[in-house]
């Protein structure tokens, strides 16, 4: 799609998940046809800036030639591509708190998404969160669809299921909708996918659109009649919520949760600074990771399976490389879009002032500075947002319940007024949760 400074192309990565030689063949491609910088986006995938005119044919099949787009099937290119939406943990099957390993679905689900030929029709923002309950997560931004890990019982792993939300994060929220087994996956979200597409006016593109006309028992009506076994859910999980994320666990070095009797692995997460990364520093990291990088919806990046003291050394090397691997740093915790540098609707550089900003910050804090109210680096509410509205002007939201980006508590902000208020308020200790 054009953009101010060329063409911008975004790659989905399915998980975040980004193989060393595909990581090689993205950082060759940026070079030779675009800008030679990757961007990290919000739904844990890259995309390339400044795409030449003239080299859009030669730069999709050379990311095809490296398995980064979608599978042969039903549709075209951009519709078989844009079905592929499904949000996991970065550290699905890895991660701490883990319930269920969501890698086996969220395959099967991806591969009937791009096979089907109805699914074509749904717009590229539809999206599903395929929840496993790791405690390193962002589940908190609404889905079309969401599926979520619940503990096991006798009969073995269940999840629960929800339209146009988030899995519940306290008793107040919106309970699951139904409870289905891990093999019931695929044929209840093609299911519901049905009832979607039947029930939604052509200028119906959202499943919140659907809802806010047919209740939501009316699209599981719809959903039972295309699967064989009783869509319901369980009463006793009517209080049911979702453990707390702990998105903090993003940076630095961590261990991953294992089996009793296994040693444990562990990773290292560095922020990409102002979520960006140089083509030869992402061939530097594909050589340090020699396997698998695994790019996050908080602009960062992990390397996972790790040993304790290859870890140690890993996070040197990143740290040598400029990438962020301590919390305490404040541009760690520094989230911006792309700008005005990037982006006609932009108001400010927010890239040059975020790096402004970190200097002036007393301490870590989750801030997100967005150019305009599309909020393109932040699918979430950070707790701080700096909005622009003239260039180095900001309005200043607070994260709250009202949605949004919260409470509106000052306007029209330089940038040192903004950082002199944020060092006013109480210090935390989590200060790279969103
Ligand atoms: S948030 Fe607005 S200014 Fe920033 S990249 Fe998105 S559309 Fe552009």
């Amino acid at each position: 799609m054009p953009a101010r400074d060329g063409g911008l192309c975004r790659i989905r990565l399915p998980g975040g998940v980004l193989h060393a030689g595909q990581a090689r063949a993205l950082a060759a491609a940026a070079s030779l046809h675009a800008s030679g910088i990757i961007e990290a986006t919000n739904r844990a995938n890259v995309q390339l800036r400044g795409v030449s005119a003239a080299h859009e044919a030669a730069l999709v099949e050379q990311l095809l030639a490296a398995g980064l787009g979608p599978q042969d099937g039903a549709g075209s290119l951009n519709e078989r591509d844009n079905v592929r939406n499904i949000m996991l943990s970065p550290l699905a099957g890895r991660g701490v708190g883990s319930l269920l390993d969501t890698r086996p679905l969220a395959a099967a689900l991806l591969d009937m998404l791009q096979t089907t030929p109805a699914f074509a029709a749904l717009s590229p923002k539809f999206c599903l969160l395929l929840d496993g309950g790791e405690a390193l997560a962002a589940t908190r931004h609404a889905h079309d669809i969401w599926l979520a890990a619940l503990p096991a019982d006798g009969a073995g792993p269940r999840l629960a299921l929800g339209l146009a939300g988030c899995p519940p994060a306290a008793v107040r929220d919106e309970p699951p909708l139904a409870i289905v087994r891990p093999h019931q996956v695929v044929a209840v979200v093609a299911a519901l996918l049905q009832a979607f597409l039947q029930l939604a006016r052509p200028a119906q593109h959202r499943m919140r659109e659907v809802l806010a006309e047919h209740p939501a028992a009316t699209v599981l009506a719809h959903a039972q009649l295309h699967v064989d076994f009783a869509l319901g859910t369980d009463p006793a999980l009517a209080n049911w919520h979702r453990a707390p994320e702990a998105t903090g666990l993003r940076v630095g070095i961590h261990a991953q949760q294992s089996d009793a009797g296994m040693p444990t692995c562990y990773y290292v997460g560095a922020q990409l600074p102002l979520g960006r990364i140089a083509a030869a520093d992402l061939l530097q990291l594909a050589d340090i990771s020699q396997g698998t990088l695994h790019f996050t919806p908080w602009q960062s990046v992990l390397i996972p399976d790790l040993s304790e003291a290859r870890a140690h050394a890993t996070q040197a090397q990143l740290q040598a490389m400029g990438l962020l691997t301590d919390p305490g740093d404040p541009l760690a915790s520094l989230i911006a879009c792309a700008g005005s540098t990037g982006c006609g609707k932009a108001q400010a550089d927010v890239k040059t002032d975020a790096l402004a900003l970190a200097g002036l910050l007393a301490r870590p804090q989750a801030v997100h500075l967005s150019g305009c109210e599309r909020s393109c680096a932040a699918a979430h509410s950070a707790r701080w947002t700096l909005l622009a509205v003239a260039p180095a002007r900001y309005d200043l939201y607070q994260h709250s319940d009202q949605g949004g980006f919260g409470t509106c508590l000052a306007q029209q902000l330089t940038l040192a007024q903004a950082a002199a208020f944020i060092n006013a308020q109480p210090a935390r200790t989590d200060s790279l949760d969103a």
